[in-house]
This record gives C-alpha cells, sequence and structure tokens, in this order.
C-alpha cells in the first residue's frame, strides 16, 4: 500500500457538499435508538455495552448463539418468528423456540461427529435454513464457523478448506457433487462431510453423512459449555478486491458489537422485519444477516432466490420489511431500472435503509428520498472489524457521500504516515489521510489465519490502519476518497476513484462507473474511467464526449478524467465490489492476480 501524499491543490471539497443535507424522516414510526449522538458517545463503555446481553448462565462465559437464540428462546418472545425463511416455492418460520431445539440438534450432533471445542466448521450453502441451524449450533458446540458463498468455484472453495484448516464441511448435494468431490483428496484433515439433500431430503454418498438422519437422531437438549468471551468463533474471508483474500478471525464477544451496532446503525426495534441481502459467505451476511438482529429480538428474514431490482420491490412489499440493508452495487441496479418500476408498490412499512460494502454516491443517496421518501444511510466497515464502524444514523443529518460519524466505542482518526515510518494524527478538517481506527472494540478480528506478518502490518501502536483513505469534516462526519491502493496521483495531485465516479454518476445516462490511474510519462498517472451505460443509451463517440465534457464541468481539468471506455458491466467481486485493480491490470497488460472473488466478467 502506498503511503498517502499530500495534496497541493488541496482538492478537499467532498461531493455533494452540506448544501445536500438530509434531516431525518420526521415522524417515523419509532424513537430511533440513537437520538442523541453526543450524549450516547460520552456515557458509552464496553462492560455497560456487554450488560445489554445476558451471558451464559451462572456466570460461564459470553456465546454468540445463547445471545442470538437461547436467551430471547427462554424470554417472552420466545414463540415470536426469529427466522423468516422465504425459498424458492417454500416458506418456513422459525420461532425462537423451534431454532433453540434445531441449533440444539446440530450441536448434540457435532460432538456425536467427535468435533470439539475450536474445531473448524465450514458450511457451503445456498441461503437454506440448514445453513443458519448450522451456523448457530456450530457456535453453540464452541466450533469455530466459516460460511462460505455457494457461488464459488471449486479451486476457491478447496484454498478456503485448506487454509481455514476444516475439519467438518457441511453441504448440499449438489454443490458437493460438483464443486468439492473431485478436489476432496486435497484436503486430507477434513473428516466428515454431511450433506444436506435436496429440499432437505436423505442422501447416500460415498464418504459422506447424511444431514436429515444425523439431525433426526439428534437430540434437542443441549447446554452451552463455558465460553470464552475471547474464544475464537468465526472466520470470515474479505472480499479479495485488493488481492488474495485474507482469512479474518473472530472471537464470541464479537456478539456485543453486532448487537450494539444493529441497535445502534441499523435501529433495529423489536417488532421489526430486517432484511439484509448480504449472503453470510460474506462477514456482512453473517453479522448483519444472523446474528445481529436475532440478538436484538427482530424478525430475520431470508430470501432464498437471486436477485434483481423487481424481487426486491416485491419482497419489501409482501414481507412489510421496516428495516432494509444492502450494497450500492444493489442501489445502482433500482436506479438503473428507474423508478417506474415503484409506482403502485405499497412499502409503508419500511423506514429505514442502510448500505454498505462500497462507497455509496450521493445520487444513489438522494435517489432513496425520490423513490422511497428516505434516504439511504450509508456505513462504512471491513471483515477486519467485524461489525459496523463508521454510519449515518436514524436521527442524524445524512450527509450524502459521507460515510457518517463513529459508533459509540469507536475512535476514529485520519492518520498520515512520517518519514520514520510513525503515523501522525490529522486534527485539521477535510484533510487527506489513512483512516485508522482505535484498536479494542469486541469484533475486532484477532488475527489473519496463518498469515501473521500481513496481520502485524495492519497496526501502527495503538492504532488499526484500514487500508482506506478519507477525510473528516468538522462535524466529525467522514468521507471516504478510495481505498489507498487504487488513489491516483496525477499532476500532483492525489485524486479519489470515488469523488470521479460520483460525478460521473451524475450524468443521466451513467449506470455506473470505475476510475483508474493510467501511468503517463507526463503526469505520473491520468485518470481513466470506465463507464456502463443505462439501457436506451448508446456507447458512441458523441456519448465519450458529452461524459468527458460533464466531468471537466464538474471536477475541473485536473481531476477529471482524460479517457473514458465503455463496459457493458464492469468486473466486480462476488460481494459486489467494483475490481479497479483488475481493470487497471488488463489495462496495462499486467498478470490478473488472484480473481477467485470474481464474479461478472462481461466486457
Ligand atoms: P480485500 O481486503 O481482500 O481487498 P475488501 O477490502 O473489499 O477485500 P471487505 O472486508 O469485504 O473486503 O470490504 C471492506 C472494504 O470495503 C473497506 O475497506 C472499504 O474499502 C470498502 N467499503 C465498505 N463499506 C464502505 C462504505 N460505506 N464506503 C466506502 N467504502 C466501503
Ligand atoms: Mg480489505
Amino acid at each position: 500500500m502506498n503511503p498517502p501524499v499530500p495534496s497541493p491543490s488541496g482538492n478537499a471539497a467532498p461531493l455533494g457538499g452540506h448544501a445536500r443535507i438530509v434531516k431525518p424522516v420526521a415522524g417515523g414510526r419509532v424513537p430511533p435508538n440513537l437520538a442523541d449522538y453526543a450524549a450516547t458517545c460520552r456515557d458509552f463503555n464496553w462492560p455497560a455495552a456487554r450488560a445489554l446481553l445476558d451471558g451464559l448462565p451462572g456466570g460461564r462465559g459470553l456465546n454468540i448463539a445463547h445471545e442470538a437464540v437461547d436467551r430471547h428462546a427462554a424470554g417472552p418472545r420466545a414463540d415470536r418468528a426469529a427466522l423468516r425463511w422465504i425459498g424458492r416455492g417454500r416458506h418456513r418460520v422459525f420461532t425462537w423456540r423451534e431454532l433453540r431445539d434445531e441449533t440444539n440438534r446440530v450441536a448434540n450432533m457435532l460432538q456425536v461427529l467427535g468435533l470439539e471445542h475450536g474445531a473448524r466448521v465450514f458450511v457451503l450453502a445456498g441461503r437454506i435454513p440448514e445453513l443458519y441451524l448450522a451456523v448457530l449450533g456450530a457456535l453453540k458446540a464452541r466450533c469455530v464457523v466459516c460460511p462460505l458463498f455457494s457461488a464459488f468455484g471449486p479451486e476457491p472453495i478447496a484454498m478456503r478448506l485448506e487454509i481455514g484448516e476444516a475439519d467438518l464441511l457441511i453441504t448440499t448435494e449438489a454443490l458437493y457433487r460438483r464443486k468439492v468431490e473431485a478436489l476432496r483428496h486435497r484436503l486430507p484433515r477434513l473428516r466428515h462431510v454431511v450433506l444436506v439433500g435436496e429440499a432437505g431430503a436423505t442422501t447416500e454418498l460415498p464418504g459422506t453423512l447424511d444431514w436429515q438422519r444425523l439431525m433426526q437422531a439428534a437430540g434437542t437438549a443441549f447446554t452451552i459449555p463455558p465460553t470464552d468471551p475471547e474464544d475464537m468463533a468465526l472466520l470470515h474471508f474479505t472480499s479479495g478486491t485488493t488481492g488474495r483474500p485474507k482469512g479474518a478471525v473472530h472471537a464470541h464477544q464479537a456478539v456485543v458489537m453486532h448487537h450494539v451496532t444493529g441497535r445502534y446503525a441499523l435501529d433495529l426495534h423489536p417488532d421489526d422485519i430486517f432484511w439484509c441481502t448480504a449472503d453470510p459467505g460474506w462477514v456482512t451476511g453473517t453479522s448483519y444477516g444472523i446474528i445481529a438482529p436475532l440478538t436484538n429480538g427482530v424478525t430475520n428474514l431470508v430470501v432464498e432466490a437471486e436477485f434483481d431490482a423487481e424481487t426486491w420491490y416485491e419482497v419489501l412489499e409482501r414481507e412489510r420489511v421496516s428495516v432494509w440493508y444492502t450494497a450500492p452495487t444493489a442501489i445502482r441496479m433500482m436506479m438503473k431500472l428507474g423508478r417506474a418500476a415503484l409506482a403502485g408498490r405499497d412499502l409503508s412499512a419500511l423506514r429505514f435503509m442502510a448500505s454498505v460494502g462500497e462507497p455509496l454516491n450521493p445520487e444513489a443517496v438522494l435517489w432513496g428520498v425520490e423513490a422511497f421518501g428516505m434516504p439511504f444511510h450509508d456505513n462504512w466497515w471491513q471483515t477486519e472489524t467485524g461489525g459496523i464502524m463508521i454510519a449515518n444514523y436514524a436521527a442524524m443529518d445524512v450527509k450524502p457521500g459521507s460515510m457518517g460519524r463513529p459508533l459509540p466505542g469507536i475512535t476514529a482518526a485520519i492518520l498520515r504516515r512520517d518519514e520514520a515510518g510513525g503515523v501522525d494524527e490529522v486534527t485539521r478538517p477535510m484533510i487527506e489521510g489513512e483512516l485508522a481506527l482505535k484498536a479494542g472494540w469486541p469484533s475486532m478480528m484477532r488475527g489473519y489465519l496463518r498469515e501473521e506478518a500481513r496481520y502485524r502490518k495492519c497496526f501502527a501502536g495503538e492504532w488499526y490502519l484500514t487500508g482506506d483513505l478519507a477525510m473528516r469534516d468538522e462535524d466529525g462526519y467522514f468521507w471516504f476518497i478510495g481505498r489507498a491502493d487504487d488513489v491516483i496521483k496525477s499532476s500532483g495531485h492525489l485524486i479519489g476513484p470515488f469523488e470521479v465516479e460520483s460525478a460521473l454518476m451524475e450524468h443521466p445516462a451513467v449506470a455506473e462507473a470505475a476510475v483508474i490511474g493510467k501511468p503517463d510519462p507526463i503526469a505520473g498517472e491520468i485518470v481513466k474511467a470506465f463507464v456502463a451505460l443505462k439501457p436506451g443509451h448508446e456507447a458512441n463517440e458523441a456519448m465519450r464526449r458529452q461524459l468527458l465534457g460533464h466531468a471537466r464541468t464538474r471536477l475541473g481539468a485536473a481531476v477529471a478524467p482524460k479517457e473514458i471506455d465503455f463496459r457493458a458491466n464492469l468486473p466486480r467481486t462476488r460481494s459486489g465490489k467494483i475490481m479497479r485493480r483488475l481493470l487497471k491490470a488488463r489495462e496495462l497488460g499486467l498478470p490478473e492476480g488472484d480473481i477467485s472473488t470474481l464474479e461478472s466478467d462481461e466486457r
């Protein structure tokens, strides 16, 4: 990663600026959980946050699954819907009581299979109920769980099972046949494979065990053993946007962060119907697609189908979703389809929408207001941080284009690296530097699996360095500039790709844009943009000139792209992030690097 360089031009004005602040939606159905940011931050401390949870009975520690499941199964919410699963043609609801019994079965089954404290359990499945039971049951048994994204090919799956030293794999019959069977000889450590049959039926493949039979034989009574809050609980691989994915390890006490951020950043209230569109194969789909809604006593909606904008609207309406957590790539897809697709939909239950994963362009935030009557609330975090770190809150002004303010209990800063390899905190507003977090929150990663040196490089003294560049404004809002690896240095200017992409997105013909630095003998680098157009617009020379002109007017000649190429789609990771490094490698004719997480790739 390159250290940030000073920007002689001071090209610091955040896009959208303060003129376009979006006020909180008046008259919301419930008062926001975090109404007074300053007071909450002042009074906040981690022991008090932990006291929001129960802990295992008898002071036997802290276990994620106890907080998510058993605690509510023993309380007034026992018979309410905890998990509402919408499958392809099948629906299923689990109350907290049912969820407790079924996850107890899983924990018993793992014990029967001889999987002990710390054993590694991998789950490779689409968003089927068994995945959720497996994750929570394995946490009860104090195994370490790693959900894998089911659309990975055989090689990325095998690589992760190898690095993660998997003891057990729970997967479906179809995925096993297609993606695992042929590579199983590479995994001598893998003791068992448990298969979920088609639509939950039994299976009899050689060398595997049948989920259905094991579950039937397992009892519904299980006492979670004492769990040290520091016990390793979850393993999640990063998205691989900037290079080879890293396996980030999280401990059971991460649940404190999941709970608090669900409450404050996503504003979850007990009667909410919450929908997180991320797959549990990515950290968002576990922290917020499984744990946070359940600990907060919220009905967690799980939708099996692959998504498109029409399906989203249909689900939001039919299931009366009240809080929706999605990603910029989804929002841009909806924008591409246009507002007309929303006409006649009754989305009156919806009261809060949030986005994560990539910078959310100001255009997209404001489109939320136009189309849904409320902004998308951007928030920022990473696989490594385990939970949301910076957010636009329900009760606070949203500054479109900003990631928001740090969660209570989180200290974020902008740092500059000095000549001697140390770091200095930037205290003046709107100066670029590396976004850093003061180490010590509960869901901070405890390491990268088998990559000690890479892990150590993330720290400077008390600071965890995020690898992202940002600025902080005078109100304490943080503004994303780009990943340190993606930032462009052109004629002495430091140019954040996000700023340029957002300006291009303001043009009515642009569906999405990605910007890279292309080496140039005079300027060092020039800004080159790749643009996908909305349907009905033609990629031709006139359009190119129009976009170049638009960007120059909007950004000035020094920052605007010099070149624009059109693409039908942009390459993105399976977690939905634009892979700028791949566009750059191709542009320069360099090797493509690790593309195990690459999804769409239509040039
Ligand atoms: P890798 O570390 O393997 O390159 P990755 O960083 O994309 O992959 P994740 O942990 O899934 O893996 O993503 C975290 C990163 O996503 C952040 O560091 C940041 O660059 C980006 N990101 C997430 N949320 C936001 C946001 N709200 N605004 C801007 N960027 C965001
Ligand atoms: Mg990263």
